[in-house]
C-alpha cells in the first residue's frame, strides 16, 4: 500500500517528529511504500492568494473557487500544489499528523488543504441533479482510500470524553474527518489520539510508540467510522437532510451522520473491515 503522511510540527526534534518516524518506521517494515510531506522542512505557503493562480488574467476579481477550477481544468495550479494533488492520487492512505493546537489543526495544515483541495479535485465534483447532490461524503476523487489522523493534544483523556469539559474528541475531530475526509469520499479510520502529550516522559513514550506501532500494523483490518453516504438515500435532496425516520428519536448534532445511530447494521458487506 501507498501511504502519505502529511506531518505539520515546527521542530523536527518534537514528540510529533518522534511519532511520524515510529510511523514510517513500522509501516515500512510491513512492506509499505511511504511518502511524506513534512510542512515546515518543505517551507509550505499556508495561505490562498492570488499568487495560487498565475494564469489569471490581472484584471479579474479573484473568486477562488472559480480560479481554482480553472487552474485544475487547464493544468496552471502552481507546482507544489500540484505535486501534493499527485502524491494524494498515488496514496491508498493518507495520515495528517498534528499537535491539537485550539481545538484543531496548526494553520499550515489547513492551508496545505485550502490549497491542495482544489475545486474539481476535491470539492465541486460530480454531477448535481434531483437525486444526487454531486460527489460528496464517500462518493469523490478519494472513493475506495482511506484516510486517518494522528493527533497529539496537551489535555488530559477525560477532558475529551462525552460529558468532558473540551467536548468529546469525536465532535471535535467532526470537521477534519467528516469535512475534510469523508468529504471527497476517503473512508475514514479512528483516529490515533495522544493524550497529556506535554507530560510524556520516556516510559510514556514507550507505551505510545508501541500502540503506535500495533496501530500501523492493524490498519487493514480496522472498521471505518461509519458515517453516512450522501447519495446513498438516508439524506432528503436537495435538502441534504437526514431523513425523518433515521437517528434516535429527538438526537441532533454530529452524531447523527454515523450509520450507528439508528442502531441499524452497518452497509458494510464485510463487517472485518
Ligand atoms: P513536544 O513539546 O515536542 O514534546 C512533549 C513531551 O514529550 C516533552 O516533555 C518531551 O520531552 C516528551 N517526549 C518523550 N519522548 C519523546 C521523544 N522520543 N521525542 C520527543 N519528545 C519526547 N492542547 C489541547 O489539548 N488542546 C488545545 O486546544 C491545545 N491548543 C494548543 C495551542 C497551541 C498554540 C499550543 C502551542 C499548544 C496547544 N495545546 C493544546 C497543547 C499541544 O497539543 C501539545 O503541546 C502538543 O500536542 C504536544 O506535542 P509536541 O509534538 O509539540 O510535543
Amino acid at each position: 500500500m501507498n501511504v502519505l503522511i502529511v506531518h505539520a510540527h515546527p521542530e523536527p526534534r518534537s514528540l510529533s517528529a518522534a511519532l511520524r518516524d515510529v510511523a514510517i518506521a513500522e509501516l515500512t517494515a510491513e512492506g509499505h511504500s511511504v511518502e511524506l510531506s513534512d510542512l515546515h522542512a518543505m517551507g509550505w505557503k499556508a495561505v490562498v492568494d492570488r499568487a495560487d493562480f498565475p494564469a489569471l488574467d490581472a484584471g479579474m476579481r479573484l473568486r477562488v473557487p472559480s480560479a481554482s477550477g480553472q487552474a485544475v481544468a487547464t493544468a496552471t495550479l502552481t507546482e507544489d500544489v500540484a505535486a501534493e494533488q499527485e502524491k494524494m492520487r498515488r496514496a491508498d492512505l493518507l495520515i495528517l499528523q498534528f499537535p491539537l493546537w485550539w481545538f484543531t489543526m496548526p494553520a499550515i495544515l489547513k492551508g496545505w488543504i485550502d490549497r491542495v483541495y482544489a475545486h474539481g479535485f476535491a470539492y465541486g465534483v460530480g454531477e448535481h441533479s434531483d437525486r444526487r447532490w454531486g460527489d460528496r461524503y464517500g462518493e469523490g476523487t478519494f472513493a475506495g482510500k482511506r484516510a486517518m489522523l494522528i493527533v497529539t493534544a496537551g489535555g488530559w483523556e477525560p477532558h475529551y470524553s462525552a460529558r468532558g469539559i473540551n467536548g468529546p474528541i469525536e465532535d471535535l475531530l467532526f470537521p477534519i474527518q467528516h469535512g475534510i475526509l469523508h468529504y471527497p469520499g476517503y473512508d475514514v479510520l479512528p483516529p490515533f489520539v495522544v493524550y497529556r502529550a506535554d507530560r510524556l516522559d520516556q516510559a510514556g513514550f514507550a507505551q505510545v510508540a508501541e500502540g503506535l506501532r500495533q496501530r500501523m500494523r492493524t490498519l487493514d483490518s480496522l472498521r471505518p467510522i461509519p458515517f453516512r453516504r450522501q447519495n446513498g438515500g438516508d439524506y432528503l435532496i436537495p435538502e441534504l437532510e437526514l431523513r425523518a425516520e433515521l437517528g434516535a428519536p429527538g438526537a441532533t448534532g454530529f452524531a447523527l451522520h454515523l450509520e450507528t445511530s439508528d442502531n441499524r447494521e452497518s452497509s458494510d458487506p464485510d463487517p472485518s473491515r
